[in-house]
């Protein structure tokens, strides 16, 4: 049998992994960029109740505001 030669024997990883955003763990290729598919769905449902929570702005409903 012919032996695999490698140099070093090294092995490096295709992406450097990066830090879970939801809680800084080091992130796992099958949940990319998170750590678990906990913090994934966390993350997604932050974003969707901080989206429902931007207020609507509209310039009727504005009162008129001294100006200084
Ligand atoms: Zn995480």
């Amino acid at each position: 049998m012919a032996q695999p030669i490698k140099a070093g024997g090294k092995v490096e990883p295709l992406r450097k992994t990066r830090p879970c955003p939801e809680c800084g763990r080091p992130s796992l290729r099958d949940h990319y960029p998170f750590c678990s598919d906990r913090c994934r769905t966390q993350d997604l449902s932050r974003w969707l109740t901080g989206s429902y929570a931007i207020p609507v702005a509209e310039d009727e409903t504005k009162a008129e505001f001294p100006d200084d």
